[in-house]
């Protein structure tokens, strides 16, 4: 994916992103539940991500990642699954390399997961089981963005 730095969005909005990808239509109730925050503190943080073109809202109906936002959420689950691989291949275990990687995932720039990318020569799944989908900007033989 082009144009971005992997910066774009908080903690909290990112987790947003990756609980909405994969849903059809998902209900600000059903984000407050999982997030235990209140549903007016959901609805919130959704209208703001809506004025990003990575989520559509309707209110009463539910929000959905647009085309952008499916291409970020697989951003998200590649730098996920390349910090893994990386802490797992300097010796931690698949679970501790994950809870790690979950404490500091959001502040780790889009050109240097493309470097460990390529240091560990593309590698198309992550340790705990996260699938890492190619991005042309690093070269990867996937499907690119
Ligand atoms: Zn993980
Ligand atoms: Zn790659």
């Amino acid at each position: 994916m082009k144009g971005i730095d992997g910066l774009e969005l908080s903690p909290k909005k990112t987790e947003y992103i990756k609980f909405i990808d994969n849903r059809k239509n998902t209900r600000t109730n059903e984000i407050a539940r999982e997030f235990k925050v209140d549903p007016s503190t959901a609805t919130k943080i959704i209208v703001e991500l809506s004025k990003t073109d990575f989520i559509s809202y309707k209110p009463y109906h539910g929000c959905t990642l647009t085309h952008k936002g499916k291409e970020y959420a697989r951003f998200l689950n590649r730098r996920h699954g390349l910090l893994v691989c990386l802490l797992v291949e300097l010796g931690m275990s698949k679970d501790s390399a994950c809870e790690a990687v979950c404490k500091f995932e959001y502040f780790v720039p889009k050109e240097a997961v493309d470097n460990i990318c390529k240091k560990l020569k593309h590698p198309g799944s992550s340790p705990c089981g996260v699938r890492i989908s190619g991005d042309r900007c690093c070269c990867c033989p996937g499907e690119g963005d």
